[in-house]
């Protein structure tokens, strides 16, 4: 049975943890889940790469999310043994032949990504061409203020796109058009210029879409992201919708993965050394804290010091996971009391994307314990850095 405490302190207290501990709030996910199922003029898939744990899962699905996102034949396994009936759809534009044969033969998923015409070929060959596939074709993006740009590596530009529209159509398959605008995306306008490439791409093959997804990428709240409201998200998104000719019965699909679930968990981490301006942690860049690598991603932190107070002056310091490799640090600078020390456990708030997902047992260190918290999500107050949604704009220009 998982312990339940009413907070990261209390959990501290009551634990003395070794390990670091991840600290779940499962009336969180299922407030967030809802946020987006009440707020999307369609159906919510969650992009189950984020955070697969059962756990937080099942305070989805609590929340009304029914349908999923999923990259590889373990998601589909993992959500379907949680919940049979769950709606799975194969979002991968790059996939194995055996694993497509097995997603449509044993999974009966019949929705699939592509950005390339041999990926369109290897679906035909691999499901018999059979008629009740639906092709979905990812269109690449305009770089924009997301702080992840997935545009590189997957999508298709408009005419490439209208080409393998055409090309389903020929075969006598449906079609959608996905795209993603990159993740921890700041601008509403960017889901509101690619629906104009949908458009456009739709247009341009003269199909008729079965589904229209505008994929993940919605911001969660980190130090200095100033990330807007999901409501501003959504108006940019029925504005684009509006501007598309589709059938009464094509269904409109989004696909978040950290918007909706970073603010479910906060991870507890311990100071093990002190160096000066550094401090040496239980968890690192191997583990939960991969996704600080990237620019832009600054979790809130606090020190929790059972019995005792951190000083209220804070000051600067880089962060060190605990292997042995070069790679395993964190620059910053993160602002922490000043007089933080080893014994000290410091909170990780915004911690329920992309943490759990990226961990390794490199070096035999693994962030394996989870708790669940009663209290509120631990969120950034006062910014600490310069204003990053300004950095962005100003990098994209
Ligand atoms: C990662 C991913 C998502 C989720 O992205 P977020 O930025 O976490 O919302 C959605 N769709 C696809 C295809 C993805 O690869």
């Amino acid at each position: 049975m998982i312990q339940t405490f009413a907070d990261a302190a209390a959990m501290v207290a009551a634990l003395k943890p070794e390990e670091p501990v991840y600290c779940y709030r499962p009336h969180e996910l299922t407030r967030r889940a809802r946020a987006f199922v009440d707020s999307f003029p369609g159906e919510v898939l969650y992009a189950v790469k984020c955070n697969p744990e059962p756990l937080v899962v099942r305070a989805l699905w609590e929340g009304g999310i029914r349908h999923f996102d999923t990259a590889s034949l373990p998601e589909i396994a993992e959500v379907r043994a949680l919940y049979p009936e769950a709606g799975c759809y194969y979002m991968h534009p790059v996939k194995s032949r055996e694993s497509i044969r097995a997603a449509y033969d044993q999974h009966g998923i019949r929705h699939y990504v592509v950005d390339h015409p041999d990926e369109l070929e290897k679906l035909s060959d691999c499901t018999g061409r059979a008629g009740d596939v639906v092709v979905m074709v990812r269109l690449a993006t305009a770089r924009g203020a997301a702080v992840y740009d997935l545009g590189g590596k997957f999508g298709c530009t408009v005419e490439q796109g209208a080409a393998l529209l055409s090309a389903a159509k020929d075969r006598g398959l449906r079609a959608g058009v996905c795209f993603h605008v990159g993740s921890q995306c700041l601008t509403p306008t960017s889901y509101l210029a690619a629906l104009k490439l949908v458009r456009q791409c739709l247009d341009m093959a003269g199909v008729e879409p079965a589904v229209i997804d505008v994929g993940g990428g919605f911001p969660t709240e980190y130090v200095g992201s100033d990330a807007p409201p999901l409501g501003d998200f959504m108006e940019a998104i029925r504005q684009g919708l509006n501007g598309i000719r589709r059938p009464a019965d094509c269904c409109i699909w989004c696909e978040p993965g950290r918007g909706m679930v970073a603010s479910g968990a906060s991870l507890v981490v311990r100071v093990e050394m002190r160096r000066d301006g550094f401090l040496y942690l239980n968890d690192g860049v191997y583990g939960s804290l991969c996704d600080l690598k990237f620019p832009g991603i600054h979790l809130p932190m606090r020190v929790v010091r059972p019995g005792g107070q951190p000083s209220a002056e804070l000051a600067p310091f880089g962060l060190f996971g605990p292997t042995c490799d070069c790679y395993d640090q964190l620059p910053g600078p993160y602002m922490l009391p000043a007089d933080v020390r080893e014994g000290d456990w410091i909170e990780i708030g915004q911690a329920g994307a992309y943490t759990t997902a990226t961990r390794t047992r490199f070096n035999g260190f693994f962030a394996g314990h989870a708790v669940i918290v009663q209290d509120e999500p631990f969120l950034p107050t006062a910014p600490m850095r310069p204003n990053e949604a300004a950095r962005l704009a100003a990098a994209a220009e």
